[in-house]
């Protein structure tokens, strides 16, 4: 392929822009999305001789659960996959110290089966925070390719530049099994629409996505459940998708407070030690006083 479209997502504040700046140079292009503020940045990136990317820089977002007017930009992009801004891959960006919740974001991409890369940024904070990763492990457990970066020091840059080039040989399973929500519901919706994507139906059946609104009220009629038991529902998936990053991340990241070089964690140890340390003392005059 001549060109790769690739969608850059993430969570707020997890260096998704400066990632974007990295990777297009001076060759980006601020819009719109049609009818709505939410700003579109595109730009291109050159991969080798023969190959460029083009790289969108989506609004920042925690999951694809809420409604918000930024979460439906990603969900609409993802949802339409005959639509020519599809992208072939999707680049997820996380960040060392906040890998736990950056991670629910992902699990959600993987399950519309895209190839999806895995950006943990931030990693000159490691030795900061003492946070360790074993990056073949999480590999192997998130079934992606992880590139470690860092955007303020301009590391691991390229890396992602290769893994986007290779891209088709991304693993496009999912995370979560959706069936495994509620087995007899997903049962019966994979029978009544046996070549869609389980994950794709199940946001269009929770989420309040303006488009595919023809398509939204087909699958509705016959599956309609009461609002309750749809947020019911969408808590054991949160819980589920938890359940799992909490497993990965037991094995795949330890965090060393004594390692840490940053003084300030070093200090808040020491400091609520001390705390500690001054209860207990006051504790025990106290109770040589009463006595
Ligand atoms: P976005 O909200 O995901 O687009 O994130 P931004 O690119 O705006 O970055 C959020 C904040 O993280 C900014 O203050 C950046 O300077 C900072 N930041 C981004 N990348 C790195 C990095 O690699 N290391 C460190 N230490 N900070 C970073
Ligand atoms: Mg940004």
């Amino acid at each position: 392929k001549e060109l790769i479209k690739v969608a850059l997502i993430g969570n707020p504040n997890t260096g998704k822009t400066s990632v974007f700046n990295q990777l297009t140079g001076l060759h980006q292009q601020v819009g719109n999305y049609p009818g709505i503020t939410v700003e579109k940045k595109i730009g291109t990136c050159k991969l080798s001789e023969t190959t460029k990317a083009t790289i969108v820089d989506l609004p920042g977002t925690y999951s694809l659960n809420a409604s918000s007017i930024d979460e439906n930009v990603v969900i609409e992009l993802l949802l339409n996959k005959n639509d020519e801004n599809y992208p072939d891959v999707v680049v997820l960006v996380s960040e060392v110290e906040n890998l736990k919740r950056n991670l629910l974001l992902y699990t959600q991409i993987k399950d519309f089966e895209i190839p999806t890369i895995l950006v943990i940024n931030m990693c000159d904070r490691m030795n900061l925070k003492g946070i360790e990763l074993d990056i073949p492990y999480l590999e192997q457990k998130l079934n992606t390719k992880i590139a470690l970066v860092s955007s303020r020091k301009n590391i691991g840059i390229e890396k992602i530049k290769t893994l986007i080039l290779d891209y088709e040989n991304l693993p496009t399973t999912p995370c979560l099994n959706a069936s495994s929500i509620d087995p007899e519901y997903f049962e019966n919706l994979k029978k009544a629409f046996p070549n869609q994507l389980l994950y794709k139906l199940w946001l269009i059946i929770t989420q309040d996505v303006n488009f595919l609104n023809l398509e939204r009220n087909q699958i509705q009629s016959p599956f309609t459940k009461s609002h309750a038991d749809l947020k019911r529902l969408q808590q054991k998936e949160t819980i589920k998708r938890y359940q799992f990053i909490n497993d990965t991340l037991k094995i795949g990241q330890k965090i060393d407070l004594s390692k840490a070089t940053d003084i300030r964690a070093k200090l808040d140890r020491v400091v609520t030690h001390k705390f500690f340390g001054y209860l207990i003392f006051f504790f025990i005059l106290f109770g040589i006083f009463q006595s």
